[in-house]
């Protein structure tokens, strides 16, 4: 495994955290910023819809409400009867408490309320103001009535002749009262002290005239009656030209008392309508405040954002480039050690993904070890170390494999040792096991070629597979074996062959004349050496299939 430690060690873990770390803090940063600017927002709209709005909504409806209620002053003003002064008086009293309701409601301004209340005084009294003039128009007309009526009682008197003859004099008189009455309409018409006061004298002095005609006209005595009841009615002190200043006097004060409340009331609007103003000034000015401020949050949420973003985009390349490509290599790497296959990667670093990388490496090599431990095991004989009977299997049918191929021999030598279980019997099992280990490191030291192959096929049995081996060079090889067991001098009392470990061979060989699968050719090395051993043991046998030619050693 190619792995390239560089000197400063440094560990990802800390970079993780940290990054992560940074990120969640943005985070929660963007988060409270975006948080209290909301928050910000909730409470302007709370304070405009709850609050602002509805002030400037009623403040535009109080406004309307005094507008009325100038127009119902000004109809309580011009009232000519006592049944349109009660309607205004309705009318105005009704505005007045809905001013008073609507400002009540909301407004906690001391200075409305006590500008309404001075309203309510002013127009109190001028509705005093207004009843005085209706009585005062009441009794002017009641006057002047009384005045038409004399006159037309004295006029019809002098029709009928119940006053004597219609002498010049008395012509005089009558045209002389019809002037002085007709100046009656004249004077209702004067808006002017002054010349009411001008009328006074004129009248005075018509009454001084019309009392000498009166005089000298028929039926004296009546006519002075009757200019004398005339005079009373117009000029004494509750006569007709008194009521008449009266009048005026009292409309004068009407008219400033009714521009004194129609002030006020312009006034009371004013202040409602700049207190709107006001109301809509200040919620603008919070609106503005709201929005800058709102801006400048949007602007440090952009670029917190962006960092953010660009911090995300940093850690990715980092994992890219310091974790997930190294983990593919290392991926690799591991595949390539598992399936055996050379590799050309390498993994630099110095951190856990090369931790990793080292210590799957000795993991690795450990199991290697002991996969080769157990394979050695597996097709090595425990008492002899030499290969057993399943690496013979497998040798066996390579090498037959490889002749068939290279059209060559395989040649196959069972060997057997004679009398092993007298030797056995005698000298103990654990001799025995020693004399098999002898056995086998005689056998494997006979082997010339790197080729040749020698197994124990199991109890005091051993193969040897020899390829690219014909007949001769198997039996060259078996007394090659024979000589070198005899030249050992192994001792063997019991033995019914000779005084030393001998041991026969059976020798079977394959060849592109005549293939044999492993089983065959062993079965046929076991007929061999069947055949040496009823030949008396201690030699080798080995015989052609197609010459069905025996050969045996001496
Ligand atoms: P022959 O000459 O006909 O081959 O006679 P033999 O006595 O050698 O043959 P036999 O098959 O009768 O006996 C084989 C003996 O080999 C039996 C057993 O005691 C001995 N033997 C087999 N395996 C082992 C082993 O692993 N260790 C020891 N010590 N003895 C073994
Ligand atoms: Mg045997
Ligand atoms: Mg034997």
């Amino acid at each position: 495994m190619n792995v390239i430690l560089s000197k400063n060690r440094y560990s990802l873990l800390p970079i993780f955290s940290g990054a992560l770390a940074a990120i969640m803090l943005l985070f929660v940063l963007l988060s409270w910023l975006t948080y209290s600017s909301l928050l910000e927002f909730r409470d302007l709209f709370k304070d405009v819809a709850q609050d602002d709005l509805p002030d400037i909504v009623l403040s535009s409806q109080l406004y309307a409400q005094s507008t009325r209620l100038l127009e119902s002053t000004e109809q309580l003003a011009n009232a000519s009867s006592e049944a349109a002064k009660r309607l205004a008086e309705e009318k105005v009293s009704l505005y007045l408490a809905q001013l008073r309701f609507r400002s009540d409601q909301r407004f906690s301004n001391e200075f409305l309320r006590t500008q309404l209340d001075v309203i309510q005084t002013e127009i109190n009294e001028f509705t005093l103001l207004i009843r005085q003039k209706l009585r005062l128009n009441q009794q002017l007309r009641d006057t002047e009535n009384a005045i038409y009526a004399l006159h037309n009682a004295s006029f019809n008197s002098d029709l009928e002749g119940e006053n004597g003859g219609n002498t010049k004099n008395t012509y005089q008189w009558s045209l002389q009262l019809a002037k002085t009455v007709a100046k009656l309409s004249q004077t209702l018409n004067m808006h002017r002290l002054q010349e009411v006061r001008g009328m006074f004298r004129q009248l005075n002095d018509d009454f001084e005239v019309l009392r000498r005609l009166a005089e000298q006209a028929d039926n004296a005595p009546q006519r002075l009656k009757t200019t004398s009841a005339m005079q009373k009615l117009i000029l004494a002190e509750d006569g007709f030209l008194a009521l008449k200043i009266e009048h005026m006097r009292i409309e004068g004060r009407v008219n400033g008392r009714e521009n004194f409340v129609h002030n006020l009331i312009q006034d009371y609007a004013q202040l409602l309508e700049y207190g709107a103003k006001q109301t809509e000034k200040k919620t603008s000015a919070q609106l503005q405040r709201t929005v800058a401020r709102t801006q400048t949050e949007t602007n440090k949420i952009g670029v917190i954002l962006s960092g953010t973003i660009l911090l995300l985009l940093l850690i990715i390349l980092f994992m890219q480039r310091h974790v997930i490509l190294r983990l593919q290599t290392l991926n690799n790497l591991v595949k390539n050690r598992i399936s055996g296959k050379e590799s050309h990667a390498v993994l630099e670093g110095n951190d856990e993904i090369t931790d990793l990388a080292t210590n799957f490496s000795v993991f690795a090599q450990t199991i290697e070890d002991q996969r080769l431990k157990l394979e050695h095991m597996t097709l090595t004989d425990s008492l002899t170390q030499i290969a057993n009977r399943r690496a013979l299997d497998i040798r066996l049918h390579h090498d037959i494999e490889l002749s068939v191929r290279k059209k060559s021999h395989v040649a196959v030598l069972l060997m057997d040792i004679d009398c092993f279980k007298l030797y056995n019997d005698n000298y103990g099992h654990a001799f025995g096991d020693e004399c098999l280990k002898r056995i086998a490191k005689l056998l494997k030291g006979t082997l010339k070629r790197a080729s040749d192959f020698v197994a124990r096929y199991g109890g005091e049995e051993f193969v040897c597979v020899l390829p690219d081996t014909s007949k001769e060079g198997a039996e060259e090889m078996a007394e090659l074996i024979l000589k070198a067991i005899r030249s050992a001098k192994l001792e063997h009392r019991f033995s019914k062959v000779t005084n030393i470990v001998t041991l026969s061979i059976g020798i079977a060989v394959s060849g592109p004349e005549h293939i044999l699968l492993p089983e065959k050719l062993l079965s046929r090395a076991d007929k061999a050496l069947y055949r040496a051993k009823n030949m008396g043991k201690n030699r080798y046998y080995s015989k052609t299939d197609d010459q069905e030619q025996d050969t045996a050693s001496p």
